[in-house]
């Protein structure tokens, strides 16, 4: 019969591992930077796994895909905004700060 061995892998703790240096990463708040054609973007307080050694960030995989949608968003209404504000001299915004109210 065989041993019952994968009795350790059901105890799947969260940490996840540095894929460069295999140490083990810290959940921690970041600000991811965007930039796309003449546009920057900063996402501020992201929740992204940090290795405390060599520095990597990982963004937990619905995470990335939900801010890459909204900063691919963002980037082609500024960009719309701007050229069909042809006559104007000011865009119609030139950037977006978005906020949790902390309680
Ligand atoms: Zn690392």
């Amino acid at each position: 019969m065989d041993k019952v061995s994968d009795q350790k892998e059901v105890k799947m703790k969260k940490d996840k591992q540095c894929p460069e240096c295999h140490a083990i990463m810290e959940l921690k708040k970041t600000t991811l930077h965007f930039e796309r054609e003449g546009f920057y973007a900063d996402v501020e307080n992201v929740s992204a796994y940090i290795c405390p050694k060599c520095g990597a960030r990982t963004i937990p995989g619905n995470l990335a895909i939900n801010i890459g949608n909204t900063i691919e968003t963002l980037f082609k209404s500024a960009k719309e905004s701007e050229v069909s504000l042809e006559d104007e001299v000011t865009p119609a915004f030139s950037g977006i700060s978005f906020h949790k109210i902390s309680a």
